[in-house]
């Protein structure tokens, strides 16, 4: 089975609607993971059946038990975040604000504060009509999305079977949540477009992608709005050795697809075409019919 994610080193470029594109167009037995897990989106544009969904548990967070209490306020002196806060009348956790580094259990004389699991999020399964789908969903203020990665992760390989290909949307940016995705990785498609930031962002992905030794393909996304920086990221990727896999042109379609919520390629338009020139050039690279 080829692994292959589609990440970017920014939101915004098109990264969620390729990945979209090419499982929707895709011909081979295929499992379906979203490690973009503060913004999954994948769920939306495929409108699977739900199979499972279970809690996604990160961190530890502090609780102080009112029965040992004795009010001291040592806790709260001692927490470098402001969590600990006076309501009612008493001690409590403000959750948003903790970040479960254990000071207060620590300091504590009555032993009154303990460390238990937190839930951060829900992990899911689902079918879709392109093939079943691993997915999840972190909480608002939670952190930790690069366990949660590694789980989402390791649901899609359960689910793979004699799939061919797994094919996951990965997360914007080089932070935790991309080291999670790459991470076992075969190949990265990264979606770029033509502008200098974005030129920027492409270099720092690819010298991450290169430390996890991934093979490295690039597809770049409206490249007709600014020919002559397309033509600098198609010198870059020469210089670097990286294979352009496609070239999609700005197109409404694309906007209005995402807009009704569904696969760019369940229409014909210009860039439905050159998504399927993508598909069968980057699934030649790697060896997929
Ligand atoms: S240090 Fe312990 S006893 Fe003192 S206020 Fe905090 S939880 Fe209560
Ligand atoms: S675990 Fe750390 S951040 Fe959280 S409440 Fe205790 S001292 Fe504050």
């Amino acid at each position: 089975m080829i692994r292959l994610a589609v990440v970017s080193g920014k939101g915004g470029t098109g990264k969620t609607m390729m990945a979209a594109a090419l499982a929707d167009i895709s011909a081979v037995p295929q499992v379906l993971v979203d490690c973009d897990v503060d913004a999954a989106n994948l769920e939306l544009l495929f409108k699977p059946r739900r199979l499972t969904t279970e809690e996604f548990r990160g961190l530890e967070a502090a609780r102080i038990d009112p029965e040992r209490c004795r009010d001291c306020g040592i806790c709260a002196d001692h927490c470098r975040f402001g969590a600990i806060v006076r309501r009612d009348d008493a001690w409590t956790v403000d959750l948003l604000h903790c970040e479960d580094c254990g000071v207060c259990a620590y300091v504590c004389p009555m032993g009154a504060v303990r460390l238990e699991p937190r839930v951060c999020g829900e992990i899911s399964t689902s079918a879709t009509g392109r093939g079943n789908l691993a997915h999840a969903r972190l909480f608002p203020g939670s952190g930790n999305s690069g366990l949660l990665v590694t789980e989402v992760k390791k649901r899609a390989m359960n689910l793979a079977g004699d799939a061919d290909l797994l094919l996951a949307d990965g997360p914007p940016g080089i932070g935790c949540p991309l080291i999670a995705t790459v991470s076992g990785m075969d190949a990265v498609l990264i979606v770029t477009e033509p502008g200098v930031s974005a030129l920027h962002d492409l270099g720092r992905l690819v010298t991450v992608c290169r430390r996890f030794g991934v093979r490295i393909f690039v597809a770049i996304n409206r490249f007709d709005l600014a020919e002559d920086i397309c033509e600098r990221i198609e010198d870059y990727c020469g210089k670097e050795g990286l294979t352009v896999v496609g070239k999609i042109p700005f197109d409404p379609g694309v906007i209005e697809a995402v807009r009704n919520g569904r696969p760019v390629t369940r229409r014909d338009s210009p860039a439905a075409g050159a998504l399927r020139t993508l598909r069968d050039t980057l699934f030649a690279e790697l060896g997929l019919r």
